[in-house]
């Protein structure tokens, strides 16, 4: 490429980016914090303004001098699909392209490669869409996030233990007419906790859900691994000859550390199990109490074999933040270097975390395609 049209790119894509950033700002605050000139600038907006990616939004308050114009970026001006397919549910959610959740829902469905599944998935499909009001032309696209290993052309579903004979092709290509994508769910929940601003550039991500999946970012990308098949810290053996994990071998992490063992305890409701910690219950805090030595065991060995900040999501990660402290403590016990704080974090995005992460790669394509 030309390097004078790579570089007016990767001027335009910087602009927007920090639009998205940010509720609103102006042509002068764009230049300076960009280091462009404002000639520049002014042309970058004028086509992005055209393109209806940027709106004018009066004028910004002034501190001195000529008041400017406030600009904004239109997140909503395009939006992606992102479909969570688990053993027992369906979970949609919609992302701008600042990477907001805009809309979501859970579905309860039991995952079977059939006709019948497919066809209920098409009807929540458009219940989802019409409740909300999304307009389906507004989707570019359709990320969709399944428990098991994909292929590299990211449309085969190479396995899953979890969904028990699915299909190799779970959707077809072309989603009613919109490009389609799969992900690992943990390589999902993970994408969305890479967009959280917060996130640091690299560290382990430990997906807590029904069953256990993780993902390594390193300046912030995800290591694929040889086979996509990094962060599969589920299945790490941390008690030879132990409990039977769902691959069939024994004493995988999975068996000690999948959010149901603790959902089980109150009626398959894990908020509830949490409630009753609160109230001080002796059986459930016992329960936790050996729950996070197992998982401080794991927790120990990824830092031994990483050395980077470990971030806690799926199910359980959504209500671990008061017991990090403790969690903590267990695992710095077994730290031979001495670290008294590891550095051991709760996830930013939410119970929805699969589904909206699958979705936010296709803003992000977008954005760098600009
Ligand atoms: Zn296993």
């Amino acid at each position: 490429m030309n390097s004078g049209i790579a570089i007016r790119r990767k001027n335009k894509i910087a602009v927007f980016r920090q639009l998205l950033s940010v509720p609103e700002t102006t042509k002068p605050e764009l230049a300076a914090s960009l280091g462009l000139s404002q000639p520049t600038v002014g042309m970058i907006i004028d086509e992005l303004m055209q393109a209806g990616m940027v709106r004018e939004n009066g004028m910004a308050s002034s501190i001195g001098g000529r008041r400017a114009v406030s600009l904004q970026a239109v997140r909503d001006c395009r939006l992606t699909l992102g479909i969570d397919i688990t053993a027992n549910h369906i979970s949609f959610a919609v992302v701008n392209l600042a990477g907001f959740v805009v809309a979501n829902q859970r579905r309860r469905a039991a995952y079977a490669s059939t006709a019948d599944y497919h066809r209920l998935l098409e009807q929540y499909l458009d219940e989802f869409l019409a409740e909300k009001g999304i307009p389906e032309e507004k989707l570019m696209a359709a990320g969709v996030s399944v428990p098991g290993i994909i292929g590299p052309d990211r449309r085969t579903l190479i396995r899953s233990h979890i969904l028990r004979n699915p299909d190799a092709r779970p959707l077809p290509d072309e989603f009613r007419g919109k490009p389609i994508r799969f992900f690992n769910d943990a390589e999902s929940a993970c994408m969305a906790e890479c967009y959280s601003d917060e996130s640091p550039d690299s560290f382990v991500f430990l997906m807590l859900s029904n069953s256990v999946g993780g993902a390594t970012v390193i300046n912030q990308k995800i290591l694929n691994g040889l086979h996509n098949r990094n962060g599969e810290f589920g299945h790490i053996c941390i008690v030879p000859g132990g409990r039977r994990c769902y691959c069939g071998q024994q004493g995988h992490y999975d068996a000690y550390g999948a959010a149901w063992l603790l959902a089980e305890k109150t009626g398959g409701n894990l908020a509830e199990f949490f409630k009753g910690l609160e109230r001080g219950d002796a059986g459930l805090t016992a329960v936790l109490e050996e729950y996070l030595d197992y998982l401080s065991l794991l927790i120990a060995n990824l830092i031994l074999g990483l050395d980077l900040p470990v971030i806690i999501g799926g199910y359980v990660g959504n209500y671990l933040e008061p017991y990090l402290p403790k969690l903590r403590r267990k695992v710095a016990k077994q730290d031979i270097f001495g670290e008294q704080d590891p550095d051991i974090r709760t996830c930013r995005a939410g119970e929805e975390a699969a589904a909206a992460g699958c979705a936010m790669y296709f803003s992000e394509q977008f954005i760098e395609s600009l």
